[in-house]
C-alpha cells in the first residue's frame, strides 16, 4: 500500500535539491510541509518565497527544532544524523526518511524496479555504462541519481521505464531503511566521508544497506573482500545470488577478464564448464583497470536483469565518459595529457595512477584529512616527476620525500586560478615522449576553483597553449 500522505504533518529538513522539489510533491499529496533550514541566505529566501506561495510554511535559519506536531522527517540526504533535529525525532518517535526513501516510497506498485549502484568511487561512469546497455537491449531506462533525472522526477513523472539504474551515495543510503532493489553492487570501500558517518564501520553498514532485500543478485568486487562481507550481511531474498567480478580469470558466479576479453561466468548455463564472451576491452573507453571494473559490474548488474551478451557489448561501445574522468586532452611534442579532475579522493588517484607507465603526477588541493603514503609508495616507481599546487600540497611533498625522495618534484607554492597554467608548464618540462602529464589531484578543489569542472577546464586550457 503506498503511504498516505494526506493531512499529515511532514516536516522537510533542508531546502536545495532534494528538499525543494521534495515539499512540492508532498504538498501536492495532501501533506501539511514544514521546511526548516539552518541557512537563512538570498537563495534560500527566494526558494521559501516560492514554496510559501504555494502554502508550505518555511522556517529559515533554525534547523535544529522539531516543528510541533511532525509525523514524518523528510531529511536532505547529507544532513548528519546527529543533529539536535533528528534526537528530537528519535525522543519522539518521529521517523526520518532521506530523498531515496522517499522516492521509494512514492513508487506505484507496478513501477519499474532499480539496479542500483554504490562504491566510494566510480558510481556515476558505472550508472551510465549501466543505462547505456539497458538501452542496448531496448529497454527503457535512465540514468538517475546524481546525474540526469533526479530520483523523484523519475517515479513521480509521466515517463514510463522498464528499469532504472540508479546511483546512490552512503548518506542517501543511511536515510533508506525500506529500499529493496532487484540487484546491487559496492564497487569499492575506502575511507571517505568518516567524518560523517563516524568511522569506517559505520560507512561500510550503510554502503551495505544497498543489498537489502535484493531479489536476484548482490554483486561485489572480488578483490575486495570488504565487499563480499557486506553481502554475506545482508539479509536477502531466497534465491538471490551473489556475483563476483574481477580484473582476473573468473570462477563460478563471477564476470571476469581471460585475454583481453570480458567474460561472464555467472549468467550462463552450466557455469562449472562455460563461459560468455561480453566484449572486449577495447570496447571501454577509458580502457583503464579501474574503469573495466566498472564495465565487469554495469555488465553484471545488466545481466541479472536479463540483458544479452550482445547489448552488453553495443552499449559498452556506445558509451562516452562524462568529462574530467581520464580525458585525454591532448598529445603534445609525444606526451599526452590527461585529465582526471574527479580524481578528488586518493583511492580515485591511485586507479588512475596505475593506468599509466610513466606519469608526470599533477597533484594537490584540499586533502580532507587524507593522507598520502599509501598512495606514494604505490605509484613511486611510475613517476617521472610531480608538480604540485593547492592549499595541501605540503602533504604530499612531504609523501614523496618519505617514499619516493629520487623523484623531481616542483612545489608550485600558489594557490590562485592561474597556477594551473605554470603547472601544466613545468609538467611539460618534466615529461619525455612516451610519458602521460596527469592531473589527478587526489584532493577537492575548492581552495583555487569552484569545483572540478574549472579544474579540469584549467587544465585543457593550460594545454592548448601549450600546442598553440
Ligand atoms: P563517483 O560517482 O563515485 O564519484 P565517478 O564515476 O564520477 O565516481 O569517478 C570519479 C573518479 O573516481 C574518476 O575520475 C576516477 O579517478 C575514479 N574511479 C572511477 N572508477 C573507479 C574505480 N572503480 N575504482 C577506483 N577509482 C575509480
Amino acid at each position: 500500500m503506498p503511504f498516505d500522505f494526506q493531512g499529515k504533518h511532514v516536516t522537510v529538513a533542508g531546502l536545495g535539491v532534494s528538499g525543494v522539489p521534495a515539499a512540492k510533491v508532498l504538498h501536492g499529496l495532501g501533506a501539511r510541509v514544514t521546511v526548516v533550514n539552518d541557512g537563512d541566505d538570498e537563495r534560500a529566501r527566494a526558494q521559501a518565497a516560492e514554496l510559501e506561495a504555494l502554502g508550505v510554511t518555511v522556517r529559515l535559519g533554525d534547523g535544529a527544532t522539531l516543528p510541533e506536531g511532525t509525523e514524518l522527517i523528510v531529511t536532505a540526504p547529507g544532513w548528519k544524523p546527529d543533529k539536535p533535529l533528528f534526537t528530537a525525532a528519535h525522543e519522539a518517535g518521529v521517523p526520518v526518511w532521506g530523498d531515496v526513501e522517499l522516492a521509494w516510497r512514492l513508487r506505484r506498485p507496478e513501477a519499474a524496479p532499480w539496479l542500483a549502484v554504490t562504491g566510494t568511487n566510480g558510481k556515476t561512469t558505472t550508472v551510465q555504462m549501466l543505462a547505456s546497455i539497458l538501452k542496448a537491449a531496448g529497454l527503457r531506462t535512465a540514468a538517475v541519481g546524481n546525474i540526469g533525472v533526479s530520483l523523484l522526477d523519475a517515479v513521480t513523472g509521466d515517463e514510463e521505464y522498464d528499469v532504472l539504474a540508479v546511483e546512490l551515495s552512503s548518506y542517501q543510503l543511511h536515510w533508506a531503511p525500506s529500499l529493496r532493489a532487484h540487484s546491487a553492487v559496492v564497487l569499492n570501500l575506502a575511507p571517505d566521508h568518516l567524518d560523517w558517518h563516524g568511522s569506517m564501520e559505520a560507512y561500510a553498514a550503510d554502503k551495505g544497506r544497498i543489498y537489502e532485500g535484493n531479489r536476484v543478485a548482490c554483486v561485489y568486487n572480488v578483490a575486495e573482500k570488504a565487499t563480499e562481507d557486506l553481502v554475506r550481511e545482508a539479509d536477502v531474498e531466497e534465491g538471490c545470488r551473489a556475483v563476483g567480478f574481477t580484473l582476473g580469470s573468473p570462477a563460478p558466479s563471477q564476470l571476469g577478464v581471460v585475454d583481453g576479453i570480458l567474460v561472464d561466468r555467472a549468467f550462463v548455463e552450466d557455469r562449472q564448464k562455460n563461459a560468455q564472451e561480453l566484449a572486449e576491452v577495447s570496447d571501454v573507453d577509458p580502457p583503464a583497470p579501474h574503469n573495466i571494473a566498472n564495465a565487469l559490474a554495469a555488465a553484471g548488474l545488466a545481466r541479472a536483469f536479463g540483458v544479452s551478451a550482445a547489448a552488453v557489448r553495443d552499449g559498452l561501445r556506445a558509451f562516452t565518459p562524462d568529462a574530467h574522468r581520464i580525458a585525454h586532452v591532448a598529445d603534445v611534442d609525444g606526451v599526452a595529457y590527461v585529465d582526471d579532475s574527479k580524481a578528488t579522493n586518493t583511492h580515485a588517484a591511485e586507479a588512475s595512477l596505475a593506468a599509466y607507465e610513466s606519469i608526470v603526477w599533477i597533484a594537490g588541493g584540499l586533502a580532507k584529512g587524507a593522507t598520502f603514503d599509501e598512495l606514494v609508495t604505490g605509484a613511486a616507481k611510475r613517476l617521472r616527476g610531480a608538480v604540485l599546487i593547492g592549499a595541501d600540497r605540503a602533504l604530499i611533498r612531504e609523501a614523496l620525500a618519505r617514499h619516493a625522495p629520487e623523484v623531481p618534484v616542483v612545489d608550485l607554492d600558489r594557490t590562485d586560478t592561474g597556477a594551473m597554467l605554470q603547472a601544466v608548464q613545468e609538467a611539460q618540462r618534466l615529461a619525455r615522449p612516451g610519458d602521460t602529464v596527469l592531473l589527478a589531484p587526489a584532493c577537492a578543489s575548492m581552495d583555487m576553483f569552484t569545483n572540478y569542472n574549472k579544474r579540469g577546464d584549467a587544465f585543457a586550457e593550460a594545454v592548448r597553449e601549450l600546442g598553440a
